[in-house]
């Protein structure tokens, strides 16, 4: 591990390119992201087939959520349509066309939530 020291410029710049643009530290010391109450989300929800090999999942983006709470919500969601699904990207995605499921039950909830797309 020692054999690269000579190589502090390079090193530094890498992790200069790769620190938080937000705090400017690497690794990031931002504090953790909160889950904003549903009142103050506008998540979107849209059907995507693209590179699913044909296969329609519906997916709700936008959300600002805590990897636990998306967790949460994405079970209750899976719960809802009776399907199964996953979380992509902070997104959350249910197999299957099921947005007016999906709209109703995140409503419920209190969110500002809306169909977007096709
Ligand atoms: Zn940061």
């Amino acid at each position: 591990m020692s054999r690269n020291k000579r190589n502090i410029v390079y090193s530094t710049d890498s992790a200069f390119q790769k620190r938080c643009q937000r705090c400017g530290s690497y690794p990031c010391r931002c504090p953790q992201p909160k889950s904003l109450p549903p009142q103050q989300q506008n998540p979107r929800i849209l059907r995507d087939r693209k590179g699913r090999a044909g296969k329609t999942v519906t997916v709700v983006s936008d959300l600002q959520l805590t990897p636990d709470d998306l967790k949460k919500l994405s079970k209750q969601l899976k719960q809802k349509c009776g399907s199964g699904g996953a979380i992509k990207n902070g997104n959350i995605e249910i197999q299957g066309d099921h947005r007016e499921n999906i709209l109703a039950e995140l409503q419920k909830q209190g969110y500002k939530a809306k169909l977007a797309g096709g």
